[in-house]
């Protein structure tokens, strides 16, 4: 039964890559039923704030990935982790240490100063036959894990294969520091083995604690989780994904008008393929998503594809929820669409044209307010020949049928009366009903305005 489990440090927002992972971790549960873990890692009391961790779940359930268990918080484990601790303690894997950090700093100092690589030397580790040092009076100790002296730590990486550390290369790792509180290392060993997590997906900026990690797990007697180590992201440039390269919180592109699901299907390419396939559902996803075809490598981050990925997806998406989404957006900025033309045939008109929603949401505007029209625009092109034309049609239009092909039909009287040519009518038409001198087809945006708001509209200018 897979059980994966994804597990920020609420430090900051829910990130791009961070969401990748819970993806990843959250399809590959729901590819073989099983089940998807949320844990919060709020050890980090100085940096963890409540603010973080409701970011990260806002933005989880915004993406639509449902754990089936959690969240679980760390900080309301600790009884746990400090039974675990003692449990070592008795059994021997783990023992004290009472080296102070002045002590520490100048061991390592020396071990510089020959050339080694500093590390700590064992001091405190019960061997056979080796007699400890008496405890300083009142001194503080920290708990090591005793780690294997030598030999290997090995795993087969899900993703980078086949990944062999020597342990003469990890030092005794301290599991307790010396006010008795665990460190992030082994909290995350003693959850990942009491919640029984059989995939471990994470990105490989952890790639260096998994060795210490395993060989905590096999010292406790557990059966070791599978790894697979997901690369990371890069921005549009080539350098580590960040601010730099524009919206990193996945909320953030909630804001900025993207759809969860071309957010989803972004981010279920960065790093994994099956084929060429590029505008796949999240239910296909979940049934074709594998960890063979995780890429090793890096992935790029290209913003432009995913804003023609949203742009699929609106024209995908029906207009009624649409324009749910556009009403709130709307209301956002203070607008009530109640009383004006109906958002959805709004929408109708602009979803083939538009990359997000906040586009759509400023296409509405157009419909629903007064709209003002910038006098380099009126000087332009409602010279007095336009007007001339706006004039003729806007009497035709009082009494014209309100359908679209009447109204069409009355912009060509207009035309063939005054002797124009289609633009020449259609274009000042535009600017003077919507403010713009470009629109979706004009005969459409009229009969979705409405005749008192295109009559209303025309009067300003004639
Ligand atoms: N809490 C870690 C992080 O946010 C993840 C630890 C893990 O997945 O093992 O980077």
């Amino acid at each position: 039964n897979v059980r994966t489990r994804f597990a920020p440090s609420p430090t900051g927002y829910l990130h791009i890559g961070g969401a990748r992972t819970a993806l990843f971790c959250w399809a590959y549960a729901r590819r073989h039923a099983g089940s998807f873990i949320l844990r919060i890692e709020d050890t980090d009391v100085e940096r963890s704030t409540p603010e973080a961790v409701q970011a990260i779940l806002d933005g989880m359930a915004w993406l639509g990935l449902d754990a089936d268990e959690g969240p679980f918080y760390q900080m309301q484990r600790m009884e746990r982790y400090k039974a675990v601790i003692a449990d070592m303690l008795a059994a021997g894997t783990a023992y004290y240490c009472y080296a102070t950090t002045e002590e520490l700093d100048r061991m390592r100092e020396e071990q510089r100063a020959q050339g080694e690589k500093p590390r700590y030397d064992g001091r405190w580790r019960p061997e056979e036959g080796k007699v400890l040092p008496t405890p300083p009076e009142g001194a503080k100790p920290v708990v090591r894990f005793r780690n294997p002296p030598d030999g290997v730590v090995a795993w087969d990486d899900l993703v980078k294969g086949r990944i062999v550390i020597a342990n003469k290369e990890l030092d005794d790792l301290v599991i307790a520091r010396a006010d008795g509180t665990p460190t992030y290392n082994f909290c995350v060993v003693v959850d990942d083995l009491d919640m029984a997590i059989t995939h471990v997906i994470r990105g490989d900026d952890h790639v260096n604690n998994t060795p210490r990690q395993i060989n905590i797990m096999k010292a406790l007697g557990a059966q070791v989780p599978l790894f697979a180590h997901l690369s990371m992201i890069l921005g549009d440039d080539g350098t580590k994904l960040s601010k730099r390269h524009g919206a990193v919180s996945v909320m953030q592109y909630h804001e900025d008008g993207y759809l969860p699901d071309a957010v989803i299907n972004y981010l279920a390419r960065l790093g994994w393929s099956h084929g060429d396939d590029e505008i796949f559902s999240r239910e296909q996803f979940v049934q074709w998503f594998d960890l063979d075809h995780i890429t090793p490598s890096a992935a790029q981050f290209n913003t432009e594809k995913l804003n023609w990925l949203n742009g699929q997806y609106i024209r995908q998406s029906s207009d009624a929820a649409l324009a749910a989404d556009v009403a709130n957006r709307l209301a956002r900025r203070g607008i009530d669409p109640e009383g004006g033309p109906a958002l959805e045939s709004v929408i109708a008109l602009y979803k083939d044209r538009v990359d997000n929603l906040n586009e759509l949401a400023d296409s509405a505007e157009l419909f629903l307010l007064d709209v003002h029209v910038p006098a380099e625009l009126l000087e332009q092109h409602l010279t007095e020949r336009a007007r001339a034309a706006l004039l003729d049609l806007k009497s035709r239009l009082e009494s014209v049928e309100w359908t679209r092909g009447a109204l069409s039909e009355a912009i060509k009287q207009t035309m063939t009366e005054l002797g124009m040519k289609m633009p020449q009518v259609a274009i000042p038409l535009r600017v003077a009903v919507l403010g713009v001198p470009q629109t979706p087809s004009i005969d459409a945006v009229l009969e979705v305005l409405g005749r008192e708001r295109v009559l209303a509209r025309l009067a300003r200018y004639i």
